[in-house]
């Protein structure tokens, strides 16, 4: 297993269980879209759920790349991580006002407390750097964007809020029009 974990993943997050391992996340349907993840009991704020598995991708962003459906997770410039067939991480859904991140130790953090049967949501712009990048969004939150874009186009308030979970390259681009 250890061989499929992120090279750059932190001494202190090797006990950070995986999803699979975790007896309150269940994935089911989704009144988003599709399946998603739940969890069955309450979760605090800042709670430490489970990582993510998977290897390193790196490729050269272009247009037609960036619409195919993969399921890669953008963690840095030019640089993905390939979730790991069966990871129940990968059932995670975008909603413009998530309670979880998924950090720069491929941690899914919780943003604010989640009550038992909610769904497990993250802003997939907080995973993405790739210009080329863009989604519909139909999650039904007050404040949905419709069209999602890559990190280095929200909000800079969001951009600020999101910055201090990710890795340095989504940093770099909260005040820079850098793309
Ligand atoms: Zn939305």
């Amino acid at each position: 297993m250890d061989n499929l974990i992120l090279e750059n993943l932190q001494e202190e997050t090797k006990a950070i269980p995986r999803a699979k391992d975790l007896d309150y996340l269940c994935v089911e349907r989704s009144p988003i879209q599709g399946l998603g993840l739940f969890t069955f009991k309450d979760l605090s704020a800042c709670e430490v759920l489970f990582k993510l598995g998977g290897k390193k991708v790196y490729r050269i962003y272009d247009p037609a790349f960036a619409q195919c459906d993969l399921n890669w997770m953008g963690m840095g410039y030019q640089e993905w991580l390939e979730l790991e067939q069966g990871d129940i991480g990968l059932y995670m859904n975008h909603s413009c006002a998530p309670n979880a991140i998924v950090d720069k130790h491929l941690q899914v953090i919780t943003l604010r407390p989640v009550a038992k049967n909610e769904e497990i949501l993250i802003d997939y712009s907080t995973t993405e750097l790739d210009p080329y990048w863009s989604m519909n969004c139909a999650c039904g939150q007050p404040g949905c964007r419709k069209t999602l874009l890559s990190f280095q186009y929200l909000p800079l308030e969001l951009k600020r809020e999101y910055s201090r979970f990710l890795a340095p390259a989504f940093g770099e681009r909260v005040s820079a029009l850098r793309k």
